[in-house]
């Protein structure tokens, strides 16, 4: 069975004369593939995103993760959204070691392997050119730097799934396309499952092995596409 199941997923917020945000959605993605979801504004897509990660319930239909039904938040998720969100106060170091502290899981696996998990926690940095700024606060690096960072956050707990919802949507072009290049690189090492929510096909195309199209709202997937030609990643 595949990897990640969504079945007719309907998704209505703010009960039945609430906005509906997803209707009939249905989709099948395999352990290790790089599935880019894209569609306007509006479409549902973060929606989508909530509802996989088990931030909300769905209105109708399921959604089974590893073949167990998603029924509270995902601990074997990583996200990364499109604003950074680091805690001001922490180190680069400790912001990208958070979810093991706060997922708990990883707490327990924390404890007695914090050098391990720091010395990943490097190595990560490294792949997406922040070695030397570990011991910086957030602060004290550009937008795109954090957003690096952020996406090594998403990372650190060997996540099974990867949610991205927009991570390159507010960076320059320059820096956008150097992360995509981080990021299949980063993806070609750990090969997780990811699911990445986007409004460029350009970004779609370079990054995922499959692009699924979605309609305006009230969103669901009108098309789908596996992406045709060479990338850095295979
Ligand atoms: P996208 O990520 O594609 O821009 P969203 O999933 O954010 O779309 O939103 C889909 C629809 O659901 C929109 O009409 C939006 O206004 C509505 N919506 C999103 N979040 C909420 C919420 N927490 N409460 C009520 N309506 C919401
Ligand atoms: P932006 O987010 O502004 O587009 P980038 O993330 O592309 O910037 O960073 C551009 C380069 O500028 C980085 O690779 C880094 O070498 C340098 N840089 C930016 N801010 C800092 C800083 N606070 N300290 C040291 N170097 C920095």
């Amino acid at each position: 069975r595949s990897f990640v199941e969504i079945d007719d997923v309907s998704m209505r917020y703010g009960g039945a004369e609430g906005t509906l945000a997803l209707r009939h959605t249905s989709m099948r993605i395999a352990k290790g593939e790089f599935v880019a979801v894209v569609g306007p504004s509006g479409c549902g897509k973060s929606t989508l995103m909530r509802l996989v990660t088990g931030l909300w319930p769905c209105s109708a239909g399921s959604v089974i993760v590893a073949g167990k039904e998603v029924a509270g938040p995902l601990s074997i998720a990583g996200m990364a959204f499109q604003a950074p969100t680091m805690l001001p106060w922490r180190t680069i170091l400790q912001n990208v070691m958070l979810p093991l502290e706060v997922v708990e899981p990883h707490r327990r696996r924390l404890r007695g392997e914090r050098s391990m998990y720091e010395e990943k926690a490097r190595k990560l940095l490294a792949l997406v050119g922040l070695a030397g700024f570990e011991e910086k606060t957030p602060h004290q690096l550009s937008g795109g730097m954090q957003q690096r960072a952020s996406l090594c956050r998403a990372l650190i707990h060997d996540p099974q799934l990867l949610m991205l919802d927009e991570p390159f949507g507010a960076l320059d072009v320059f820096t956008r396309e150097e992360l995509w290049e981080q990021m299949a690189e980063v993806c070609r090492i750990l090969k997780p499952t990811v699911i990445l929510v986007t409004h460029d096909l350009k970004e779609a195309v370079f990054l995922a092995d499959r692009v699924l199209i979605m309609s305006a709202r009230p969103g669901r997937i009108i098309a789908e596409r596996t992406v045709p030609f060479e990338r850095p990643r295979s």
